[in-house]
């Protein structure tokens, strides 16, 4: 079995809950905490999916172009960083079409919103998409938190119905790969990020391996998840430990799982999926449940 693995391409401040303690002036750790992410998938030979944010394919076009060059698939994480609950359509629609234009050459077919904030009331979201041509999307996240979450929808591959997007629908235009939850009575975030920081390693790997008896998993990551150095130290207790808890050793935790498990961009594993049903990838899909 092989998972899918992505890296949230966007700075260290698209947090929603450092927002209101930003100050003014703020030093980018872009390049710093990308290296050595980079460094690892390179010595490791795995191609992942970049979800890239417009404004950072506008800062730094060279770290894109090194991205993709890299082998790794490019796909489109909206402009600004906005979560879809701040905008209306034609205001997501613009961000989107900020972020192809930075993009064009590298043609992404995947979307991930801002902070997983595609659910039922920002499903307008879809026909967007797929208006601007998008095959797939991995926003939503099969939990329920106080920011994100579609805690029905379902774990693995799967059309979001544009009625609901926790139902699937076989005419459905976008395919969907959520982030991986474990079911476990309830279902537990183990997709990576601030999960992959918190949780202990043994847990990652336990949850991976069950998940991987039915299904692959879609593990995402942020650069500053696994770089300790982010220059603000002056926050309250709970955004301190939603922004930085476990950064330290995540990146050691995350070579634990790539050396026990396999990964591949999104796109890849979405191919397998449309193989194995015996129809082309952007015309099917499976729902695991
Ligand atoms: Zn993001």
């Amino acid at each position: 079995m092989i998972n899918a693995l992505s890296i949230d391409l966007e700075y260290w401040w698209c947090n929603e809950f450092l927002t209101k303690y930003l100050p003014d002036k703020r030093e980018d750790t872009l390049r710093e905490s990308l290296n050595p992410l980079l460094g690892l998938l390179e010595e490791k030979d795995i191609r992942a999916t970049f979800f890239v944010l417009g404004a950072v394919a506008e800062e730094y076009p060279d770290i894109v172009e090194d991205v993709f060059e890299r082998g790794h698939e490019i796909g489109c994480h909206a402009y600004s960083h906005r979560t879809l609950y701040e905008l209306d359509a034609p205001e997501f629609e613009r961000e989107i079409e900020r972020c192809l234009s930075l993009l064009s050459k590298y043609r992404p077919r995947g979307f991930r919103a801002p902070s997983f904030s595609l659910n039922n009331s920002t499903r307008w979201a879809l026909d967007i998409l797929q208006k601007h041509g998008f095959q797939y999307d991995s926003s939503i996240f099969p939990v329920r938190t106080n920011l994100y979450g579609v805690p029905k929808a379902p774990l693995g591959v799967y059309r979001p119905s544009k009625d609901d997007v926790a139902m699937h629908d076989p005419e459905g235009a976008i395919v969907e790969f959520p982030l991986t939850a474990l079911r476990i009575g309830f279902n537990v975030p183990i997709a990576g990020g601030f999960y992959l920081r918190l949780l202990p390693r043994w847990f990652l790997s336990w949850g991976i391996g069950r998940v991987n008896k039915n299904r692959p998993a879609n593990i995402y990551i942020h650069p500053h998840d696994v770089f300790p150095h982010v220059p603000i130290t002056n926050l309250p207790i709970f955004p301190k430990f939603v922004t930085y808890h476990g950064a330290a050793d995540s990146l050691i935790k995350l070579r634990h799982l790539i050396d026990r498990f396999s990964f591949k961009p999104i796109c890849d594993i979405l191919a397998d999926v449309g193989s194995e049903a015996g129809l082309p990838p952007a015309a099917t899909a499976v729902s695991a449940v």
